[in-house]
């Protein structure tokens, strides 16, 4: 009669440690868990769009901070060479929040015509205006509250003024950046304040000024979202995205 041999220990518990968890596979459980990269797999994705691009910069003009603020405020649903073509000869006549004004909604509205929502957004231009010389001396200040509280202004707007004009380290989150941050893992999020928030600890330092012109750029140019360019992506090694298609 064959005799019964014990069961072969498992290598977890013959090394003395608690046996691995299985992988979740529940729904809910897979929801819940993209991770982010390592702090080096993330360095290594900045070093790479740094060594392509030292100096990226944005596509939308300007030619001091009011203007920046305007452009922006001008660019929300509207791409950044329409909002260039109606703000050149605006910005000719007015680059100051006192000669907008003197403008009045009537004329800036007709400028800015070729942009959506731009009735909305030539009331905005002129409120904004307003609200900056009343109450900071004709220039645009250089924190988030304040900017936030002017007309049209919100969050993102006032990410990409205080990083463009002020030099701070801020992430702001547009279409692009949130793909980009998702798909590669570098700050996986829901919306896209989670993405901001993680941005903000994740990206080191030395990347944090150019951090999202470089997302932007890539969302823009290559890793577009329906159709993600891979075979002439710069970074094409380091990522492991479901969206990745090389061939
Ligand atoms: S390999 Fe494709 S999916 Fe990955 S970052 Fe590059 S373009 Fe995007």
């Amino acid at each position: 009669m064959p005799t019964r041999q014990p069961p072969k220990p498992r290598p977890d518990a013959a090394a003395g440690k608690p046996a691995a968890k299985k992988p979740a596979t529940s729904k809910s459980a897979q929801k819940r868990a993209v991770k982010a990269r390592s702090p080096a797999d993330i360095r290594a994705l900045f070093e790479r769009f740094r060594a392509h691009n030292p100096e990226p910069k944005g596509e939308l003009e300007s030619v001091n901070a009011y203007t920046m603020l305007v452009a922006v405020v001008l660019s929300a649903q509207a791409t950044d060479v329409g909002v260039n073509k109606a703000t050149r000869p605006l910005f000719a006549i007015a680059d100051t929040p006192q000669k907008m004004v003197a403008l009045g909604e009537d004329v800036v509205r007709d400028y800015v015509k070729s942009i959506g929502l731009f009735r909305t957004k030539a009331k905005n231009v002129i409120a904004l205006s307003e609200q900056l010389i009343a109450e900071h001396g004709g220039e645009v200040p250089d924190r988030r509250e304040a900017l936030e509280k002017l007309p049209g202004v919100g969050r993102k707007t006032a990410n990409v003024v205080l990083n463009m004009a002020f030099g701070q380290i801020t992430h702001a989150v547009d279409t692009h950046v949130f793909r980009i941050a998702n798909r590669l893992r570098i700050a996986p999020g829901r919306n896209p304040l989670q993405v901001e928030l993680g941005l903000e600890e994740a990206v080191p330092e030395e990347f944090g000024h150019h951090a999202h012109h470089w997302l932007i750029l890539h969302g823009r140019y290559t890793c577009k979202a329906v159709k993600p360019l891979c075979a002439g992506c710069i970074v094409a090694d380091l990522c492991d995205s479901a969206d990745k298609r090389m061939g």
